[in-house]
């Protein structure tokens, strides 16, 4: 029997149970899980809010130390996590080993950061004694730690953006405490990694509230999580459902929270008229590369794309189901994700002037969770003017909409929801002639991209994965990146202190050496 990692210690063990399963034959995984009680809850949450002050405190080599080391444990245990994610997920070995170096990465790309320690954004106006008519006092500001930040797992990044992923990477990096809910799908993989956050915790003298995993349901362990008030910000990925619920429930609270979720998108993709017939092969390889990569089970999975009508675009569904054929069936992350794959297809096949082009059905015998390809087409028109077809579908399909004129595809846009990316694809002429179509989609996308395909986000200082609503709950924000350590900062002012008392950042000799905006 597994419990929650409360602290240093270990949660209840005596509660309702639950076991993983593994989505390739969907049969249990002969472990069980306790789910984490309310004291549980209280008490990881008690901690984090005792941490937050001393945490607070910690200067850049303290924190830098730590991420770096957590990193190397992480890197330490890979051979552990590739048959225990496996079993959970049913992701390959390759990506096992590809998300352990992710994750470890970022984790380094936030010590880096915070060692260089300008992510702080210090602003500083001297004191003017004589200024006329009143004279100017001194004020300096500098970004600090929110307090504690609950982190909800992803399913479809066990490592990378769940226990000691994105979310918890930024938030100790700020100077956060961290309280991690496991997801039900993969809580092995979540304990693993919990191990070496906490066995790196003691190595590196941090406090045993910085952080705790819960295990137990969303809508009774993961409330309570957000409803706790020394919790103040929540990171999340998921279902548009669930961010929400978590969301609304964070504005409920006496106390209004922060809640960074990001949800669903569909990534549109638009060909202008400038792409030639003879770009139709490579850029059809591309999309079949990009909509059906981990099982189309990516937040940037491009599920639309608007092409123009007539030859080019019977050419491009031509090809395009040709590409697509040569695709296998794969199996999905958990069986919930897989039924809303295909009920998702089957909303979209039954809107009006929707035609399935291609659908995948030589399922293997005895595989669980498995979903294939698909391909849908319709017209402008039709998508307009029916907008559940601007819906995610989270999975390996794509919907062809064909258009007559770029004065549709600007309408199309002012209509379409927030969004994760927006690409473009055609020649730089058609950037000149686009009738104002990449301005639109600045307001609708967190990333546009030029001739290249959505997926495979790079982790780096300029990177944007975040958009408005629904992409995310907050348009303003990145999960990913350097960025993402903004969501859970806020910038606080220092007047008129004496230079001894501030913190290093804010001194007048500038002891650290930042890049400041002074005044
Ligand atoms: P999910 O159902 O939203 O679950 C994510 C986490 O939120 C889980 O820990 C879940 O708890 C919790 N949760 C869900 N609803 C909640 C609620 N009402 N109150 C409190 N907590 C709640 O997401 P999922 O399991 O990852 O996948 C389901 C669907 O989400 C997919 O089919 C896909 O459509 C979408 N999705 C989108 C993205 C994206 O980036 N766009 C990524 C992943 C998934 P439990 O552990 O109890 O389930």
């Amino acid at each position: 029997m597994e419990s929650s990692i409360i602290g240093f210690s270990r949660g209840d063990a005596s509660a309702k149970t639950f076991k993983a399963v593994n989505p390739a034959n969907n049969a249990s995984i002969d472990v069980n899980y306790a789910m984490a009680s309310e004291e549980d809850v209280e008490e990881a949450c008690r901690l984090a809010g005792e941490a937050a002050l001393e945490m607070a405190q910690f200067g850049r080599t303290k924190k830098a130390e730590f991420l770096n080391a957590l990193a190397d444990g992480i890197d330490g245990i890979v051979e552990e996590l590739v048959p225990v994610m496996k079993a959970e997920t049913g992701l390959p070995e390759p990506r096992v080993r590809a998300e352990t170096g992710r994750t470890s990465g970022q984790l380094r790309m936030f010590a880096k950061l915070v060692e260089a320690g300008n992510w702080v954004d210090a602003r500083i106006d001297r004191a003017q004694p004589d200024r006329q008519p009143l004279p100017k006092p001194d004020l300096r500001a500098m970004l600090r730690p929110v307090g504690p930040v609950a982190v909800f797992c992803a399913s479809n990044f066990p490592l990378a953006f769940s226990v000691a992923g994105g979310d918890s990477a930024s938030a100790w990096a700020a100077g956060c405490p961290v309280v991690v809910k496991a997801h039900h799908a993969h809580p092995g993989t979540a304990l693993l990694v919990g191990n070496v956050v906490v066995a790196t915790l003691k190595k590196c003298n941090w406090p045993e509230g910085a952080f705790s995993l819960l295990f137990g349901e969303g809508r009774t362990v993961g409330q309570s999580l957000v409803k706790n008030k020394s919790i103040k910000a929540v990171g999340f990925t998921g279902s548009r459902s669930g961010g929400r619920a978590l969301f609304d429930l964070a504005n409920a609270r006496d106390e209004p929270i922060p809640v960074f979720a990001e949800m669903s998108s569909v990534n549109p993709i638009f060909i202008l008229p400038g792409m030639k017939p003879d770009g139709i092969d490579g850029f059809s390889t591309g999309l079949a590369g990009s909509a059906t990569l981990g099982v189309g089970q990516f937040c940037t999975n491009p599920g639309i794309v608007f092409h123009p009508a007539g030859e080019f675009g019977d050419q491009l569904k031509i090809a395009y189901v040709e590409k697509m054929k040569n695709v296998d069936a794969g199996v999905m992350l958990h069986q919930g994700i897989c039924d809303s794959y295909n009920q998702g297809i089957q909303k979209l096949t039954s809107c009006e002037g929707v035609t399935v082009e291609y659908r995948f059905n030589n399922f293997a015998e005895g595989v669980g969770s498995q979903a294939g390809p698909c391909v849908l087409s319709t017209s402008v028109k039709e998508f307009i003017a029916d907008p559940a077809m601007m819906d995610e579908v989270f999975g390996p399909s794509t919907l062809l909409v064909a258009y007559d004129d770029l004065g549709q595809l600007v309408e199309v846009v002012s209509t379409m929801e927030g969004q994760l990316t927006a690409s473009v694809f055609g020649v730089q002429e058609d950037l000149k002639n686009d009738q104002g179509l990449v301005d639109h989609l600045e307001t609708i996308a967190g990333r546009i991209l030029f001739n290249q395909f959505p997926t495979g986000v790079e982790v780096c200082e300029s990177v944007v994965h975040g958009g408005p609503y629904p992409a995310t709950t907050d348009g303003r924000s990145t999960s990913v990146g350097t960025g993402a350590i903004l969501r859970f900062a806020r910038p606080v002012c220092y007047q008129g202190f004496p230079d001894e008392w501030l913190p290093d950042e804010l001194k007048e000799g500038n002891p650290l050496g930042l890049k400041r905006c002074e005044s």
